[in-house]
């Protein structure tokens, strides 16, 4: 179907960084397939990782236990707040789990009507009918019949008016640590730990996407650790699974206390190919030093994306994000397709993002000197623009 207004170039190989095109083209990838190849390309391990299990076993379905799954709930449990979790196969399905889960838990808390979430302008939650309705862009709903039920929205920072949306039937508030698609607008360590305050002054589960923003995107493994709280309920996918597609939902064992057998299910989530890359990318992204490496590689790119800020004013607004999450608000009369296309044409791969922004997002296994071949592209590829713009 039409749904994507794709850029004509076929990739046939990755390594690393780099992606190779059917024309023998060389491009550095800093898109990641949007925050997914966070190990770069055909990185060894997580190869040897589904190799091996491609020839042990591939699915069996929920029915039976799954060793993989047992092996990176442990993992997941051990590295962050979670005492359960779910897995799914997408980022649209983590969220849409999260909700789930979240109404689940007042319902069985003798709280049936609190199901209600409030969510914030400008977020991405994924294309399911829930997710779109919880992120609630018109663009996206345009079309598609009924919308469901249950979501407030609010400015993302407007702590005021996130307060007056709170009412008796409110279940959760749900938010991305940084909103990635919609321009990586990032929300501040006070507002997350006021968010945080108000769920517990009220009875709310915070319910966090990290869908964009964990496994290491930012320098921590997930990015409400910079806040120093932790969420009740959380979605990830993208980065998870290092390009093969998994997501989950994580959760404490209090916020997970309705998902008791059969209420919620999937056939493929964690499957033994998912578990088997999972496991590894969670090993790989948590050894000793690996987020450190990130934090410092964080800081090249910072430091040069503000530097291509400076030398092209009249293009790039601001600079954004954290970590490996960078973007580059432009400036109004600058449309985010022509700087992709500009950076396509320096052989750099990029990706636009809503309010006017692109995204500037290496696989965390970039090194410096690959941060610094990927600012020159991009400084070359916004005179390119200017020079277009200026005729
Ligand atoms: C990409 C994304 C999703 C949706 O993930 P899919 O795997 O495309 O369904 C949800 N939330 C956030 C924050 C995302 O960036």
């Amino acid at each position: 179907m039409g749904t994507y207004a794709r850029q004509d170039i076929v990739f046939v190989r990755g390594e690393g960084c780099w992606l190779t095109a059917e024309t023998g083209e060389r491009y550095l990838d800093f898109g990641s397939g949007v925050a997914v190849n966070s190990l770069g390309h055909a990185h060894p391990q997580l190869v040897a990782a589904l190799k091996a299990q491609a020839e042990k076993l591939w699915h069996t379905s929920n029915l039976y236990r799954v060793e993989g799954q047992e092996t990176v709930a442990d993992k997941l449990t051990r590295l962050t707040f979670a005492e359960q979790v779910f897995f799914c196969n997408s980022g649209a399905e983590a969220c849409e789990g999260a909700i789930k889960v979240a109404r689940r838990y007042h319902y069985v808390s003798g709280d049936p009507n609190r199901q209600r979430i409030i969510a914030f302008r400008g977020a991405f939650h994924g294309r399911t009918l829930a997710t779109l309705a919880a992120a609630g862009n018109e663009k996206y709903l345009e079309g598609f019949g009924p919308t469901a039920e249950g979501f407030d929205h609010v400015d993302l920072g407007d702590l005021e008016a996130l307060e007056a949306a709170i009412g008796p039937e409110t279940a959760a508030i749900m938010l991305e640590p940084i909103q990635g698609e919609g321009g990586v607008r990032a929300v501040s360590p006070e507002f997350l730990r006021a968010v945080r305050e108000l769920c517990d002054k009220h009875g709310l589960l915070l319910v966090l996407d990290e869908v964009q923003t964990g496994m290491g995107r930012t320098g921590k493994l997930f990015a409400h650790e910079w806040a120093g709280i932790t969420p009740d309920v959380m979605a990830i996918a993208k980065g998870f699974g290092g390009g093969f597609p998994v997501g989950a939902v994580l959760a404490t064992a209090k916020a997970a206390k309705g998902m008791t057998p059969g209420t919620h299910g999937s056939t493929f989530g964690g499957n033994p190919l998912a578990m088997a890359v999972a496991s590894t990318v969670l090993d790989v992204i948590s050894e000793p030093g690996f987020l450190e490496a990130v934090q410092l590689k964080t800081l090249r790119l910072k430091q040069g994306l503000e530097g291509l800020r400076d030398q092209h004013a009249e293009l790039v607004e601001e600079v954004r994000g954290a970590g490996l999450l960078m973007g580059l608000k432009l400036k109004a009369h600058v449309a985010p397709p022509q700087v992709v296309k500009a950076a396509n044409e320096e052989e750099l791969l990029i990706v636009g993002a809503g309010d006017n922004s692109v995204r500037v997002l290496p696989p965390l296994i970039a090194t410096e000197d690959e941060i610094g071949e990927g600012l020159r592209a991009l400084s070359r590829a916004l005179t390119r623009v200017a020079r277009e713009t200026s005729r």
